[in-house]
């Protein structure tokens, strides 16, 4: 075995399943230090100089106590492009790729030539990037409460190379008061939507670094930004446009019966690759 893996491997092997342990040690070898995965596989080791060995012990330091690798790396994978993370956004998850997926299907089949697009609370910047990058017509914007966030998501659209109008903006705070005719072809939204309650199923990486204003929303009001939202699209969205939204696994009928309610169509909800009810599509 590669002596470098069997190091990392090791030292996490305590704080981490098997599996898990060695995905994590194949990940640093490979973004950090070059290493492929058949290097690893066939021990094929590699000289590390004095700083790349700190560099290494930092990682497996941090990693040990249970920060997300992609923030120990300042990297996630997204779509199939690499975003630049740290503890101020939310490491990108395969089922919002999902429902970036989505969006993406649905508009390569529709009529709209050159759709108007926002995403609210945009975090890392993965989904309204994504969505640049896909639709090459389109005109995207995307909004957050945290400027640390928008930074993140600036730095990403310049290293990826797109044109995305980032704004701060809270979507709780009335956003609809300034603008009165409908602007938007799509709304697309990954809010909190993690009940307070639901803390204590959660794993320690997430509690202790992800940020927690991008998860939470207290146990009285589980849907308080599907109702914003779905209320500022009602308002915001032009005639036939469409919203997006992914979901708590445990709402997914409330969610429904609230779009139906604000006078939302067509709701659809959607399963994630783990078999939850996980993403909405509505129409105005
Ligand atoms: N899917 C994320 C998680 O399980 C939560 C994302 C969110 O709250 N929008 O941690």
């Amino acid at each position: 075995m590669n002596a470098s893996f069997k190091y990392i491997f090791d030292k996490l092997s305590t704080a981490y399943p098997e599996r898990e342990a060695r995905a994590i040690a194949r990940l640093v070898l490979e973004t950090r230090f070059g290493l492929t995965q058949v290097d690893i596989c066939m021990g094929r080791e590699r000289t590390f100089s004095l700083e790349e060995r700190r560099d290494l012990e930092n990682i497996v330091k941090r990693l040990s106590q249970k920060e997300p690798v992609q923030y120990v790396l300042g990297q996630a994978d997204f779509c199939g492009r690499t975003f630049s993370v740290a503890p101020g956004v939310l490491v990108p998850r395969p089922e919002t790729e999902e429902l970036a997926e989505w969006i993406i299907r649905d508009e390569k089949a529709s009529e709209f030539s050159s759709p108007h697009i926002l995403d609210i609370g945009t975090g890392s910047g993965c989904i309204a990037i994504t969505l640049s990058q896909e639709l090459p017509q389109a005109q995207v914007s995307a909004i957050d409460i945290s400027p640390q966030a928008l930074a993140i998501a600036r730095e990403n659209a310049e290293c990826l190379g797109v044109a995305v109008n980032f704004r701060c903006q809270d979507i709780l705070d009335s956003p609809s008061k300034e603008q009165d005719s409908p602007l938007w072809d799509i709304i697309v939204s990954n809010p909190p939507y993690i009940c307070e309650h639901e803390r204590e199923d959660m794993e320690e990486n997430v509690l202790r670094y992800e940020p927690s204003q991008a998860l939470f929303v207290p146990d009285h009001d589980p849907l308080l930004f599907y109702r914003a939202i779905g209320e500022y699209a009602v308002k915001m969205l032009k005639e036939g446009g469409r919203l997006y939204m992914e979901i708590n696994r445990a709402y997914g009928r409330e969610t429904a019966r609230l779009f139906q309610h604000l006078g939302l169509r067509d709701i659809i909800v959607r399963k994630d690759l783990y078999g939850n009810e996980r993403m909405v599509r509505c129409r105005k």
